[in-house]
């Protein structure tokens, strides 16, 4: 059977995304090359949220077109994604050697078209029409099991060992058209599974030995707002209660959380990404009650400045925004709080830059990314008035990155002598020797540990604080 190598850009609804089709390829007796040059099939799964992205993912194709196919022409390439949604047919009458455009309601049929490719009976497939419930395709693990019996193991072909995390896709698209954001076009309405599909997903992954779960999805806390409730909590698993008939009152998000919880062997849930528009006090409460939903929060704000937010449709204030932060730490004082920022938006004025530090300043996040505004085609933004010039966003980029990394790095070295509870997930990526963990707000923990640790929950002493990375001391981990 051929080998399948995918390169996935953008961001962890990607990497789950990829993931599914990887494990749907292994399931049809595909293997998993370990890198391009050795693959029969490449397929890149694109991002369409940056214009830098694109043009990655559009030089690395020509590339490939040009080294790998000349060698071995009968390799299969492929997009696949947001830039296959939005670009289409476009992408293989700018690049002919492309074989397959498969966009993001279509990941399911993989398989099917490049059997279709490989055996002859088609030569090109672009595929990026809508189609309903595609939102519940994207549910295979690359576990024992599927993955990595076939391809993901070593060159011994040793298995690898079981993850300890998993990520969960509970909804596709969003409905809420921020004017600089091109999910809306690329990954349509919003769409959600149904709670008892969820579930008995999470409950498989927990089986097979997952201690952590998070839930995704591009704007959560709109989660089953849109479906029809008597359809959507259709339950396909017996053992799974409708969560509808404990707690009508809760979102539905909410609801999702409760059922989640209550899976027996699962230690820790995460959600990303919520949107500060649909964070309720039902959510902000959830924090109080169940234990296993972690002491973390990545909650976008994007700007500090009402006039901006505005400008942004974003859908709340800035005093919203700083009254949901002022709750949750009252619920979890201890929690993490990461944001997301975009620093020059059409018409930021130094005025609004100076209310985004402020904010910054007041919230003292644990952790945030900067965005330098980067105009997408077809979104409202691009054709605003007043674009600030690159040289002023890569500055307020510089001034915004200042701020949040001495308020980080201070409240990182707060934790020195501290005990923290850790999930062992495995070696680290920096020196292999030594194992990483992650601490309930989302920190990462190096320690002196072995592979026995994996999966295991331990309290740490934190004894020193490095640039976003912490160190424990092995002579005092508690077994
Ligand atoms: S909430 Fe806004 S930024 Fe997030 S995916 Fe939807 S449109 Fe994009």
């Amino acid at each position: 059977m051929p080998s399948v190598y995918i390169k996935t850009y953008g961001c962890q609804m990607n990497e789950r995304d990829s993931e599914a089709v990887a494990a749907q390829l292994v399931a049809k007796g595909y293997t998993l090359a370990p890198s391009e040059t050795v693959a029969d099939v490449i397929l890149l799964n694109t991002c369409s949220v940056r214009d830098l992205a694109e043009q990655k993912a559009l030089r690395k194709m020509e590339n490939l077109a040009a080294d790998v196919r000349r060698d071995r022409p009968n390799v299969v390439l492929g997009f696949m994604g947001c830039m296959a949604q939005s670009r289409g047919q476009e992408l293989i009458d700018r690049l002919p050697d492309v074989d397959l455009v498969l966009g993001t309601q279509k990941f399911h049929r993989a398989a099917d078209c490049l059997g279709d490719i490989l055996a002859g009976h088609a030569e090109k497939i672009v595929d990026v029409a809508e189609e309903q419930g595609s939102e519940a395709t994207i549910r295979e693990h690359l576990l024992y099991g599927n993955g990595a019996k076939n391809g993901g193991g070593d060159s011994d072909g040793r298995r690898p060992p079981l993850p300890v995390t998993a990520f969960v896709s509970i909804m596709q698209g969003c409905n809420q058209y921020c004017t600089f954001c091109i999910v809306p076009y690329t990954r349509g309405e919003e769409r959600s599974r149904s709670i008892p599909d969820i579930v008995a997903e999470c409950r498989q992954l927990v089986a097979q030995g997952v201690k952590e779960i998070t839930l995704l999805g591009q704007i959560v806390t709109s989660y089953g707002k849109r479906e029809k409730r008597d359809e959507w909590h259709v339950t396909h698993d017996a053992n799974v209660p409708s969560p509808v008939t404990c707690h009508p009152s809760l979102s539905p998000f909410v609801q999702l959380l409760d059922a989640v919880h209550e899976i027996e062997g699962l230690e820790r849930i995460r959600f990303t990404s919520p949107h500060p528009k649909g964070y309720g006090d039902d959510l902000i409460e959830a924090y109080t009650r169940l234990p296993k939903l972690v002491e973390s929060a990545h909650l976008p704000v994007q700007s500090g400045s009402n006039r901006v937010l505005k400008l942004m449709h974003r859908g709340y204030t800035r005093e919203r925004y700083l009254g949901i932060v002022r709750k949750l730490r009252a619920a979890r004082p201890d929690i993490g709080v990461s944001t997301d920022f975009i620093v020059g938006f059409p018409g930021e004025t130094e005025d609004d830059f100076e209310e985004t530090l402020s904010l910054a300043r007041e919230v003292e996040f644990d952790q945030a990314y900067i965005f330098k505004y980067s105009p997408r085609r077809d979104t409202p933004a691009a054709a605003l008035p007043d674009q600030v010039p690159q040289k002023v966003r890569e500055e307020r980029n510089q001034r915004l990155l200042e701020v949040i990394n001495e308020i980080a790095q201070r409240k990182y070295r707060a934790l020195v002598g501290r005990q923290v509870q850790i999930l062992v997930e495995g070696p680290s990526k920096k020196n292999p020797a030594r194992m990483t963990g992650r601490t309930r707000c989302n920190r990462i923990v190096v320690f002196d540990g072995s592979e026995r640790h994996r999966g295991q929950l331990m309290d740490v002493k934190i004894t020193r604080a490095g640039s976003f990375t912490l160190y424990g001391d092995p002579a005092i981990i508690n077994l």
